[in-house]
This record gives C-alpha cells, sequence and structure tokens, in this order.
C-alpha cells in the first residue's frame, strides 16, 4: 500500500542544492515576520522595477514554485518530472487582464500551450481561468443578473441574463464566448483537457455555466472539459451531485476537478462588509467532510465521471488510494487522477507516481509579474498559520538528514 512518508523517493528528482533552496524558502515563509514583509514588498517591488528584484525572485519563490518565464522554459522541468513518472497539467498563469486586446492575447497563449502539450506525452492537461479571456467586472455583472432570474437551472439563468446585458457588454461577452469556443476545440482536436479553475464566488455562476456547456459540447467519448469544485463552499457537494445529473440526462461525461479552495479569507471578508452570509463552510472540518463525501461520491460513480483529485491533504489522498483498492480499480484508472501544486507535497506526488497511480503536478508559468498573484497565494497558504509549512520543512530536514547519512 501507498505511504507518504518515503522522503527518499520525495526528494529523488532535488539535488542537494534544490533542496538547500526549499528548506531557506519554506523556513521564511514559516517566519511571520519575513512573510508579511515578503507579501507587501515583493509586488512593489516588481511594479516600481527596483534593480535585482526579478532576479532574487526568479531565484527563489519562482523557482520553487513556477516552471519558467515561457512556455519553452518549462521544458527542463516537464521532463524531470517525466522521468519519475509524473505528469503535468500546464497553466499559463494569465489572471484578471483587462483590455480586449490582452484577453486576445491570453486565448492566444492558451491554444499555443494546448499545441504544446498535445506534442509532450506527459502533458495530458491544462488549465485556463475564465478570467484571463473575459474582463472581470463583466463577470460580476452575469452573475448578478444570473441571480436575478427565477428559473431554477443553471443554463436556463445564463440565458435570462445574456438578455439583461447591455449592447456592448453583450458584444464583449460574446467575444469571450469565442475565445473558450476556440480554446475547446482546439484542446478537443489535440485531445488535451481543459481545467477550468474556479474562482471568487461572485463570479463563478457564469463560469460554472459556460464550463456545464463546454462539457456538454465536447465531453462525448472522453472528459476533454472539466469543471472545477470548491468544497469549502457549502453549498458545492449539492453543485456537484446536480452537474452529475445534469451530464446523466445529457448524455456526456463530466469532468470535475475537486479542491478545497483558495480564497477563503477573501470570501469572508467580502461577505463580512458587504452583509451577506458568508459562502464559505463553518470551519475546516466541515470543508474536509464535503471533500471526501465528494471523494466518495465520484468513486461510487467512476464509469459515469471523471476527477481530478487536486488537494495537498494527506487523508484524502490516502482515503482515494484505500477506496480504489476496495473497488478493484487499476491504479491507472483513466477516470482517476492526483494532482498537487508544483514546489508542494512531493512526498504525495513522488510516491502516488511509484505506486503507479496517474498524477500531475500544476505548473504554471509566465512573465514574474503576471505570476505575483499566485506567488502571493503559495506564500501565504504556506505561512506559519496555515500548518502546511511545518509538514513541508519537517520532510525536507528528514529527507536532508537522512542523506547526510549516506555520505
Ligand atoms: C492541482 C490543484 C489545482 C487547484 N485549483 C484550484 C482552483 O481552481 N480554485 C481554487 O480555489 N483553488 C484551487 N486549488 C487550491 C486549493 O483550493 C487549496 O487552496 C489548496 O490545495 C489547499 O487545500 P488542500 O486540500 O490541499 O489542503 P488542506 O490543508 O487540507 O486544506 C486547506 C484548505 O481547507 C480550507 N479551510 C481551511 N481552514 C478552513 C476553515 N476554518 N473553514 C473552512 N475551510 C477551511 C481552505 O480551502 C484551505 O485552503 C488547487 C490546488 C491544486 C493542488
Amino acid at each position: 500500500m501507498v505511504s507518504f512518508d518515503n522522503t527518499e523517493l520525495a526528494f529523488a528528482h532535488q539535488n542537494d542544492s534544490d533542496l538547500k533552496r526549499s528548506k531557506w524558502l519554506f523556513q521564511m515563509m514559516g517566519n511571520t515576520m519575513m512573510l508579511k514583509f515578503g507579501l507587501k514588498a515583493m509586488p512593489l517591488a516588481v511594479r516600481w522595477k527596483i534593480p535585482f528584484t526579478n532576479q532574487i525572485i526568479r531565484n527563489t519563490i519562482f523557482k520553487q514554485f513556477v516552471g519558467g518565464e515561457s512556455l519553452q522554459e518549462t521544458k527542463d522541468v516537464v521532463d524531470k518530472l517525466a522521468r519519475h513518472k509524473v505528469k503535468v497539467i500546464l497553466d499559463y498563469g494569465a489572471e484578471g487582464a483587462g483590455s480586449e486586446e490582452s484577453l486576445d492575447h491570453a486565448c492566444a497563449e492558451f491554444i499555443k500551450v494546448i499545441d504544446y502539450a498535445s506534442s509532450q506525452e506527459n502533458i495530458p492537461f491544462i488549465s485556463i481561468k475564465v478570467t484571463g479571456i473575459a474582463r472581470f467586472n463583466l463577470l460580476e455583472v452575469l452573475h448578478e443578473k444570473m441571480n436575478l432570474s427565477e428559473k431554477k437551472s443553471i443554463l436556463d439563468k445564463y440565458t435570462d441574463a445574456l438578455d439583461m446585458l447591455e449592447a456592448e457588454e453583450k458584444s464583449s461577452w460574446m467575444k469571450s464566448m469565442r475565445r473558450l469556443e476556440d480554446i475547446c476545440e482546439c484542446a478537443k482536436s489535440k485531445q488535451v483537457s481543459i481545467l477550468v479553475d474556479a474562482e471568487e464566488t461572485w463570479i463563478q455562476d457564469p463560469v460554472d455555466a459556460i464550463t456545464i456547456m463546454m462539457m456538454m459540447k465536447h465531453n462525448q467519448v472522453k472528459a476533454i472539459v472539466y469543471n472545477t469544485v470548491q468544497l469549502y463552499r457549502h453549498d458545492r457537494y449539492d453543485f456537484l451531485y446536480e452537474s452529475y445529473l445534469h451530464a446523466k440526462e445529457n448524455n456526456y461525461l463530466p469532468g470535475f476537478k475537486l479542491v478545497r479552495g483558495a480564497y477563503m479569507e477573501k470570501e469572508r471578508a467580502r461577505a463580512f462588509s458587504n452583509n451577506y452570509p458568508s459562502p464559505i463552510q463553518p470551519d475546516k472540518t466541515a470543508t474536509d467532510n464535503d471533500y471526501n463525501r465528494s471523494i466518495k461520491f465520484v468513486l461510487e460513480h467512476v464509469d459515469e465521471i471523471a476527477t481530478i483529485i487536486a488537494t495537498h491533504n494527506e487523508s484524502s489522498n490516502m482515503l482515494v488510494c484505500q477506496l480504489m483498492k476496495e473497488k478493484n480499480l487499476s491504479a491507472n484508472h483513466p477516470h482517476i487522477h492526483f494532482s498537487q501544486l508544483y514546489g508542494m507535497s512531493d512526498n504525495i506526488t513522488f510516491n502516488l507516481a511509484h505506486h503507479g497511480f496517474s498524477v500531475s503536478k500544476y505548473l504554471p508559468f509566465g512573465p514574474i509579474h503576471e505570476v505575483i498573484p499566485y506567488l502571493l497565494r503559495r506564500a501565504q497558504e504556506n505561512s506559519s498559520v496555515s500548518g502546511l509549512t511545518g509538514r513541508e520543512l519537517a520532510l525536507i530536514e528528514k529527507e536532508w538528514t537522512r542523506r547526510k547519512s549516506k555520505s
């Protein structure tokens, strides 16, 4: 049975100097003062173009969590992961661009990423953020209008909301839909799957609606399009169930990426300041319960649902392994895939890969100034408050001690 304690396997892809860098970085992120300073200083230093900023970021946090500044630069990391039987979800880090030109540019980049992925054996997926190809404020307007509709189904609400848009909004939205169509059509023709990331709740309804539409259109034989379900939301287990029923009724294979969710503080703060009930679960146990309930659900319907278990939580990953064993599913079942972010939880990824499970690293790339929001989220997630730093550090130190005792 797989175990996540083998640090020799977990860090075999890192030489001593890589390991030392990781150790130093996790120590820094675990230091509250340093972290607070870094979170404030990093975006400002990049914006003000302070000398050596990019170089320092490139050799530290960027190297830990990002594959490179361009698609070509990811090759070394992709090849290194392939040697350890680890696949890649390639993520072009465009988030929240403003003008139509920058949205067109992001769409063209996504298509290049799909082309590239189709040429590499270990890149079966790419991820996209709808905020990379649609204006954030327009998504917000659509979300609000969907919530004015009295219809029950999410797709009917979406149709009603489209009718409520102003002419200029509608024209901009149609361009975004064209971009999404182009991306999905290219993905289908190249047989690369698209994972649509989940973002803030106040833009998520249109994101869900168009992702469901794309699944209906493209997921006839294989899951080309996957939606993301954030189980830190108290309404998402029901959403998962309803999405499954919709797929069954409409005869397509739904794809779901199961995550807990990355925007908890922001969600709670907005709900508090705008005086509406928080969409987030009351506590971590409630999130864990719904995450694990979702795992059981998708595994009960494994022939009808394709799933990506996207988590660093050891118990959730272990639960999937146990259920797969109980159900006699092969480790590399085509409908079950595991994934962790590049630079985190190598003990889970590389031990799963060693035992034959289908597993990937989520690998973002992009120019430093464009991946700053992603890096800030990683630094926050690895703060001393989250407890994750302690786990990563303990594993790195264990491996360091093991290597030194051998030399
Ligand atoms: C491959 C991959 C893809 C991802 N894609 C997305 C995405 O598209 N959208 C997205 O939002 N996130 C995404 N994430 C991030 C993910 O949502 C989590 O933030 C992150 O993985 C930490 O959760 P965990 O399950 O790994 O671990 P854990 O450490 O077990 O869980 C931490 C998470 O639990 C939840 N939590 C913590 N405290 C509480 C509390 N008091 N009350 C309620 N809930 C709490 C939060 O979601 C927190 O992030 C992705 C992660 C991976 C690995």
